[in-house]
């Protein structure tokens, strides 16, 4: 899962307000930005092969310390903990809700990947495979992110014109990256794959940002 992940990332801000969009969406990419600098450096490994999925190119044979479910979990209470520590209102919430987003990707791989989610590292791996089937793991993608977006537009409200436009060009930007994703030639290396995914979960995270400075909680 891609641009799906953002679902939950919108919804966090129906849960706490306080938190920023930016946050928010850094937190439901975590563990796959920390994939992208691991498997860059040799920690975590994947290999390339075209046609591996109907949707994408990666077969993620070695992703304990991101994607095991014990490797999950330690990100999120982690995650959650720095937010508590560093937020200045709505503390033990807001942690929460960053906790929550962290493991939200956890559970959206579940539904795509096929199985190479170890349940603990070397243990069995699980995956419900949605990804065989590209348009129905596309639907099930759009459907999260559009419920979320559904969901942050009514808690918000714009403070300008950007803040009224911002969040449709956004959408259709990530539907734009998502389109890209799949249909660009597959990455050179296992080290190209990864600094490009890190790159695009900070790029969106950046671009997140916009709505923070352009909407207000109603
Ligand atoms: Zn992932």
């Amino acid at each position: 899962m891609f641009v799906g992940h953002y679902g939950p990332a919108l919804a966090g801000k129906a849960v706490a307000k306080s938190v920023p969009l930016w946050t928010l969406f850094f937190a439901v990419q975590l563990v796959d930005v920390a994939w992208g600098i691991f498997v860059a450096n040799g920690i975590e490994h994947v290999r390339i092969v075209p046609g591996f999925t109907e949707a994408n190119p990666l077969d993620l044979y070695d992703m304990p310390l991101t994607h095991s479910l014990p490797g999950a979990l330690v990100w999120s209470v982690g995650a959650g903990l720095v937010y508590a520590i560093w937020a200045r209102s709505q503390k033990r919430l807001g942690g929460v809700v960053i906790a929550a987003a962290v493991f939200s990707h956890w559970l959206l791989d579940l539904i795509v990947h096929v199985p190479d989610l170890p349940l603990w590292p070397g243990g069995p791996e699980v995956g419900l495979g949605l990804w065989n089937n590209y348009p129905l793991a596309l639907t099930a993608e759009m459907a999260v992110l559009v419920a979320g977006l559904f969901l942050y537009l009514r808690v918000t409200e714009a403070k300008n014109a950007t803040g009224r436009i911002w969040p449709w060009a956004f959408l259709a930007l990530l539907v734009l990256a998502e389109y890209a994703n799949h249909t660009l030639p597959p990455p050179e290396s296992a080290a190209a794959a990864g600094y490009m995914a890190t790159a695009t979960f900070i790029v969106l995270t950046g671009l997140a940002a916009i709505c923070d400075l352009t909407r207000r909680a109603r």
